[in-house]
C-alpha cells in the first residue's frame, strides 16, 4: 500500500476527529519513525509521551513477543502472574499500597475519582464528593473525565457532563484554599500540566497542597498519565518535592512503552475503598501489556538512566534557547518534558501548529500544546545523534519562519 492509498482509506472511512498528518507510518526504530513512502522522521514526540523506550526496543519486542505465544489474554478472575509482579514493583516505586490497572489514561482517572468519592462517602456520609481540578488542566475524554478537565473549550457538545468538579488556578495557594470548601473530598493535578502548555508545579504550591489536604483529610490525586514514568527525570514527577506524597496516583502513556495499559495507585487511606464487584475492566492488567510495561521500569529504574533524561532535557531546552529565535517567548521544561512558548500571531510571533507542520516537512515531529506552545515529549532512550538531528530541523523550521 502506498502512502496516498493509506491517508485515502483513513479519510474515507474513520471518523474525521484527528487533525492527522499526512503520513501513513509503517515502521520505527529508535527516535526515528518512517512512513510508507520512506520518508524519515525524527521523534520530538515520543507518540505524545507513550514511546518512552523509542521505537522496537529489543528487550521490549522480546518481552511482549514472549507473551503473545504464552498467553495474550484471560479473564480478571484469574491471576496474571505479569500483572502481578508489575503491580508490586510500582507500589515499591512509590512507597504506596495497591494498584488497579486500566488501559487508558482516562480510565485510570475514572477509578481515582471513583476511589476518592466512596472514601469520603463512607467516611463522612453524603454531600462531600466535590473535585477541585486545575485550571488548563487534562484529564482525559470520556465525559466525567472531561468534566474534570479545567478547560472551557472541552465543556461544550457532549453535556450533561458528571457533576462535582471545581477549578482553581495552578499555583495559587489563596485561590485553592477558597475552593477547598466542606463539600470537597479530593483535589486532582498534574504535577506538569501537559496538553494545558507545559506548566510545572511550583514547590511551594505543591508544600500547601499537601498541607491542605492532609489537614482537612481531603485527598490529594495526582494524575501523572504524562509527567510519570521518567520522564520528568524522576520515576515520578511529584517526586521532585520533598514530604509531598499523593494518595492516588494515575499513570498511563509511557507505562507500555508503547501498548495500551493505565493505572491508578491508592496509598493507605484508600487501601481497601474498593472492594469486589465495585470496579473492573475487561483488558485491565492484560499480560502483554504488562510484560511491555516490565521492561519499560526495569529501563527507568536502572541506575544512572533518570540523570540521563535529567541531563538530555536540559540539553535539549538549552539549545532552544541559544537559537535566538526573535518570536520565542519562553522554555518552560522538567526533564525531557518541553514547551517552547512562541509570541503569538496576532503580536508578530508564529502559531504552534505552524510551527509543528512545518516542522513535520522537514522531517521532525513535534507536539503543540495550548495555542502558542509547542511541546517536545522526546523518547527517553533518545540518542545524542538523534538528538542533534532533530535540534537541526528545528532552528531550520524556526529560522524559516522568520
Ligand atoms: C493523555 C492524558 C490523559 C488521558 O489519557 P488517555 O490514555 O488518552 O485516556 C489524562 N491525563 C493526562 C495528564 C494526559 O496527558
Amino acid at each position: 500500500m502506498t502512502n496516498e492509498q493509506a491517508i485515502k482509506l483513513d479519510s474515507e472511512y474513520m471518523i474525521q476527529s484527528y487533525g492527522r498528518n499526512p503520513a501513513a507510518i509503517s515502521h520505527g526504530s529508535g527516535a526515528s519513525m518512517y512512513s510508507l513512502d520512506g520518508k524519515k522522521y525524527i521523534d520530538f514526540t515520543s507518540g505524545i509521551g507513550v514511546n518512552c523506550l523509542g521505537y522496537a526496543d529489543p528487550d521490549w519486542v522480546s518481552a511482549v513477543s514472549a507473551q503473545l505465544g504464552e498467553i495474550a489474554h484471560m479473564s480478571n478472575y484469574f491471576v496474571s502472574p505479569k500483572t502481578a509482579i508489575l503491580a508490586q514493583r510500582l507500589v515499591e516505586l512509590s512507597s504506596m499500597k495497591r494498584v488497579f490497572m486500566s488501559n487508558s489514561g482516562a480510565e485510570a482517572n475514572e477509578g481515582a475519582i471513583k476511589t476518592a468519592r466512596k472514601y469520603s462517602r463512607d467516611k463522612y456520609g453524603e454531600g462531600r464528593s466535590t473535585i477541585i481540578t486545575l485550571i488548563n488542566s487534562f484529564h482525559g475524554r470520556t465525559v466525567t473525565t472531561l468534566a474534570a478537565t479545567g478547560q472551557e473549550s472541552f465543556h461544550k457538545d457532549f453535556g450533561p457532563f458528571t457533576e462535582g468538579f471545581k477549578y482553581s488556578p495552578l499555583n495559587d495557594v489563596e485561590a485553592l484554599e477558597a475552593a477547598a470548601t466542606s463539600d470537597v473530598c479530593a483535589v486532582m493535578a498534574e504535577v506538569v500540566q501537559g496538553e494545558g502548555g507545559v506548566f510545572p508545579m511550583t514547590a511551594e504550591f505543591a508544600a500547601a497542597l499537601q498541607s491542605l489536604c492532609t489537614d482537612r483529610d481531603i485527598l490529594l490525586i495526582f494524575d501523572e498519565v504524562q509527567c510519570g514514568i521518567g520522564r520528568t527525570g524522576k520515576m515520578f514527577a511529584w517526586q521532585h518535592f520533598d514530604s509531598v506524597k499523593p494518595d492516588i496516583m494515575t499513570l498511563a502513556k509511557g507505562l507500555g512503552g508503547g501498548l495500551p495499559i493505565g493505572a491508578f495507585i491508592v496509598g493507605e487511606k484508600c487501601e481497601y475503598t474498593i472492594g469486589k464487584g465495585q470496579h473492573g475492566s475487561t483488558f485491565g492488567g492484560n499480560p502483554v501489556a504488562a510484560a511491555g510495561a516490565n521492561v519499560v521500569l526495569d529501563k527507568v529504574s536502572s541506575p544512572g538512566f533518570l540523570d540521563e533524561v535529567t541531563e538530555k532535557g536540559r540539553y535539549i531546552a538549552n539549545a532552544i534557547k541559544s537559537m535566538n529565535i526573535p518570536y520565542l517567548k519562553q522554555v518552560r521544561s522538567l526533564g525531557m518534558m518541553i514547551g517552547a512558548e512562541l509570541v503569538s500571531p496576532s503580536e508578530g510571533g508564529a502559531a504552534a501548529a505552524a510551527f509543528a507542520g512545518l516542522a513535520l516537512q522537514k522531517g521532525l515531529l513535534l507536539l503543540t500544546a495550548g495555542s502558542n506552545t509547542v511541546r517536545l515529549l522526546p523518547p527517553l532512550t533518545i540518542s545524542t545523534d538523534e538528538i542533534e538531528e532533530g535540534l537541526r530541523i528545528f532552528k531550520a523550521t524556526a529560522l524559516s519562519m522568520i
